[in-house]
């Protein structure tokens, strides 16, 4: 079976990354079995440029087929941001983060706490220098406490589709089905079937 890179270290992502590509005919392995693979440095202005940056130079590094995503989260009240630089955005661990962020929304009222989560992934393969991408994005808001443990990054303040549960509080298999990086990976499972076995 050919072999498919998920290109990130990112513990959180793999999962949401390989969970959606069960059934097709690759042998997924991620940056986690290569330790050896240096880190590549997002320098783009988009989700995109970033997506793109990161599939075609592990691809390049490694010979594998590579998927690689840029995502973040888009907050209304912050006009946007922090968009692309979300992974940069504050400073501390995810608890402090988190924290910091609802200090700086706190007098937002409920009805402005709009937010979306938007992932664009990106597929490389060295062999023909071909690259293809896609996008999901999943609408929310931002809640006014932490709540559950479950996801990862900003996940325990997010009220996904606003159905009153955060990415904390939502099982695995819920996540799986209707986040933002879950519906760029449907598309990106698509493409794959059609064009990279
Ligand atoms: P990047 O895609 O590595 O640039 O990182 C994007 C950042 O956005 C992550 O470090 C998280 O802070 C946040 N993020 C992206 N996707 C999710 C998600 O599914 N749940 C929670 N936070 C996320």
């Amino acid at each position: 079976m050919r072999e498919l890179l998920i290109a990130t270290k990112n513990i959180g992502k793999i999962p949401e990354m390989a969970m959606p590509l069960e059934g097709t005919p690759f042998t997924i392995v991620s940056l986690l079995d290569m330790p050896g693979v240096e880190e590549v440095e997002e320098t783009g202005h988009t989700y995109e440029e970033n997506a793109i940056l990161k599939a075609t130079a592990y691809g390049k590094k490694t010979g594998i087929l590579a998927l690689a995503d840029d995502s973040g989260l888009e907050i209304d009240a912050l006009g946007g941001e922090p968009g692309v630089q979300t992974a940069y955005f504050l400073s501390g661990t995810y608890q402090e983060k988190m924290t910091k962020l609802l200090e700086m929304l706190r007098d937002v009222p409920d009805s402005e706490r709009g937010a979306r989560f938007r992932s664009v992934v990106a597929v490389y393969d060295p062999g023909t220098d071909t690259v293809r991408t896609c996008e999901g994005v999943v609408e929310g808001s931002i809640t006014r406490e932490i709540r559950g443990e479950n996801g990862f990054g900003y996940d325990p303040i997010f009220d996904y589709e606003n159905s009153g549960k955060t990415g904390g509080e939502n099982a695995r298999e819920e996540k799986l089905l209707l986040s933002h990086r879950a519906r760029a990976m449907q598309k990106a499972r698509e493409i794959l079937l059609k064009e990279f076995v």
